[in-house]
């Protein structure tokens, strides 16, 4: 077949050409064997460059295309469907990147990052010389999404898809739904009460007809792909019968057992049946076993004697339910960095030193102080507070070099609401930069500086001990490089946010990606941030990175919007990029089906060789490298072609 290859040099402003001679690039491509075209522009991938690859497709009878430019996760889709529309299968179409692996890295020598760039493009001519037209792989869709996280963000996103007409399971590990929004008092920057703009869509969720509500349950075995996932959910025994039971409360009001009350932070006590917080939805408790006299030693007994619908059952055991869906959305959360690890402010020991969900719930007109703010040590009021921002973040001693973006703006709420209830106590807030990026922060931490008398003091705390009933601040004022020693009732500390505990082991078994600190990672900062690179699982809220109320609402939305955009066709298209086994060298030896990430590779008992499910396999190369018997191959990228493009980069 005779090749007629088009090469497209973009110079992608100065980005490339500021380094890459790109005109002499195209000229010396134009005599490449099997080219038959080339060109260079300022922007290949604007309108004008997109139509100068489909005119000269069409002008020059291209059999394929080299647009030579920026990584393909980028553009490559873009100059595929400006193949497609001039009629050029999309799949012989490549990319040869000569921006983050030439001009970028090579800034210091122009004459050679040239030499290399052309290197790059001749490679990728002789791959695109042996690609084949390929079709992507349609598979169905059940339009079905999974929502895992009961937080704000996993309640929007499940809204949502629902509004939009499609069935979600909302999964929450909690009792409840709601997760730490339930918790806090009133909100930045418009300082509006947090229940009372949640709890209304807690209700929506819980009575909204295309929504099942599966709290109390955690994601189990995951299995399949894209449009058709197969899930275990894990129904963890509750001990109460919670289709049955009525919510009348009577069993927590009897039970004699008490322990710390989670959502209190620790600020109250709750039964050992309980539902976690007044508004809660479902408002029905659950049993905690291990505070339960009669699940430890067989006394008591009172809940299941009283429970006017005989709702409790000591016998119950976790139940595990089939669910298929098409989607998932993950909105597992954050927790805060425990205290415990912050030796230097008292790790935890030091009763008037709390966390900023502990302060939360003291401001909480239904928390255990109801609204009133008095010191966990003696009940006192404090007059002089202490806020700290950046405890854990932007401290590699923490290993959380990441800034956890809200803790300024929440303390500085504090400060403010803490100067709203005790109008004649100081508040103190020590800072290392005051950051309030977004709308109507500023203006917020304005008020809070000049009308409510925040003291605002730039530096960083060394030390807190414990002295004389009081919480000894040991700082230094870094404006003036003062020594700053408060004598203060109560200490704050903004810790920083991570994610939540169990947020590594779910993304393993959902095979998607994190970041170095476990928050999930999205396909593309900027052009697809809240997808992830597997695909079918989109992400939303601060499982993602911190993030506060408007920001994981607004990325909520988005990714049931993505959700909604999948479910809107009839199939979905896959990459056809794959592995394919060839039956007749497969020595049946099982390797391929061992190392597959995705369990995509599986062994055909009546055959005896192994083979590959399409629909699963994400083309990653695994399988290729580890059969010994050399039987599985890339399409489109295989040895044959390597080889070429190995000779044609070492040529000279
Ligand atoms: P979360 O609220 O953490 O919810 C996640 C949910 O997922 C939880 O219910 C959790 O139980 C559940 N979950 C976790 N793992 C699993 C699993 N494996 N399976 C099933 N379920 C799971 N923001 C503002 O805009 N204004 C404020 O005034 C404000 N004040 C704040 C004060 C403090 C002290 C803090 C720490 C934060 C504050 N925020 C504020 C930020 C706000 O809390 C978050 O933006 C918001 O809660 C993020 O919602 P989310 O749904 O992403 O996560
Ligand atoms: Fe409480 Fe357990 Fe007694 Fe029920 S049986 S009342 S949960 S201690
Ligand atoms: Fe699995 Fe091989 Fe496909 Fe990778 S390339 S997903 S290992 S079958």
């Amino acid at each position: 077949m005779e090749h007629r290859i088009g090469v497209f040099v973009c110079h992608c402003g100065t980005n490339i050409a500021g380094v890459v001679d790109v005109k002499r690039v195209a000229e010396e491509l134009a005599s490449y064997p099997g080219v038959a075209f080339s060109t260079d522009y300022t922007y290949m991938c604007s309108d004008p460059g997109q139509n100068l690859v489909k005119d000269a497709i069409k002008e020059h009878k291209l059999t394929g295309v080299v647009v030579s430019a920026c990584s393909p996760t980028l553009h490559e889709a873009t100059f595929r469907r400006a193949g497609v529309g001039a009629d050029l299968n999309p799949y012989m179409v490549e990319i040869a990147n000569i921006r983050e692996q030439c001009s970028w890295v090579h800034q210091e020598d122009k004459p050679r990052a040239t030499e290399k760039a052309i290197k790059i493009i001749k490679t990728m001519i002789e791959k695109v010389k042996q690609d084949e037209a390929l079709e992507p792989i349609a598979v169905p869709v059940t339009k079905r999404a999974l929502v895992v996280g009961g937080g704000v963000a996993g309640i929007q996103a499940a809204l949502d898809i629902a509004n939009s007409g499609h069935e979600v399971i909302l999964v929450e590990k909690e009792a409840s739904i709601g997760g730490h929004m339930a918790q806090l008092s009133e909100t930045f920057p418009t300082l509006d009460c947090s229940q009372c703009i949640l709890t209304p869509k807690m209700v929506d969720a819980a009575q909204h007809p295309r929504i099942k509500l599966m709290t109390y349950c955690e994601v189990g075995d995951v299995a399949g792909y894209v449009g058709n996932f197969k899930i275990k959910i894990k129904k963890k025994a509750a001990y109460v019968n919670r289709d049955v039971c009525t919510g009348c409360g009577l069993c927590s009001e009897k039970c004699p057992s008490k322990t710390d009350s989670e959502f209190e932070e620790g600020l109250a006590t709750r039964k050992a049946i309980y539902t976690p917080f007044p508004q809660a939805v479902p408002n029905k408790p659950v049993l905690d076993a291990e505070h339960c006299l009669y699940m430890q030693s067989g006394k008591c007994g009172i809940c299941a004697k009283i429970c006017p619908v005989d709702a409790v059952d000591y016998t119950q055991k976790d139940e595990f339910v089939d669910v298929e869906v098409g989607a998932i959305v993950v909105a597992t959360g954050y927790d805060l960095y425990p205290i415990i690890n912050i030796g230097e402010y008292g790790g935890g020991k030091i009763k008037d030193v709390v966390t900023s969900l502990q302060f939360e719930r003291l401001l909480s007109a239904s928390g255990p102080t109801s609204g009133v703010v008095r010191r966990p040590s003696d009940g006192e009021i404090p007059k002089e507070v202490v806020f700290l921002t950046c405890v854990g973040s932007r401290d590699p001693e923490h290993h959380k070099a990441y800034c956890s973006k809200i803790c300024c703006m929440y303390l500085t709420k504090h400060a403010m609401l803490y100067k709203h209830t005790v109008h004649d106590g100081q508040a103190y807030l020590f800072y290392m930069d005051v950051r309030t990026g977004g709308k109507g922060y500023e203006e917020f931490y304005q008020r809070a500086a000049e009308e409510d008398d925040v003291l605002y003091v730039r530096g960083k705390v060394s030390k807190l001990y414990e002295e004389d009933g009081k919480v000894i601040v040991w700082g230094v004022d870094t404006l003036t490089g003062q020594k700053v020693e408060i004598a203060a009732d109560m200490v704050v500390l903004g810790l920083a946010m991570e994610p939540n505990a169990q947020a590594l082991e779910l993304a393993k078994k959902l095979k998607i990606q994190v970041n170095e600190w476990g928050f999930l990672s999205e396909a593309h900062p900027k052009l697809r941030p809240v997808e992830s690179l597997a695909p079918g699982f989109y992400l939303a809220g601060a499982a993602q990175g911190p993030k506060d109320i408007p920001d994981a609402v607004a990325q909520a939305s988005a990714a049931a919007s993505k959700v909604a955009s999948l479910f809107a066709e009839k199939e979905y298209h896959r990459e056809p990029i794959i592995a394919l086994v060839d039956e007749d060298e497969c020595a049946g030896c099982r390797v391929c089906v061992s190392v597959c990430p995705y369990d995509a590779a599986e062994f055909d008992e009546e055959k005896k060789v192994a083979h590959i499910q399409e629909a699963i396999c994400e083309g990653c190369g695994a399988c290729i490298a580890a059969c010994p018997s050399g039987s599985v191959t890339q399409k489109n990228l295989t040895d044959d072609q390597l080889f070429k493009m190995v000779t044609a980069a070492l040529e000279d």
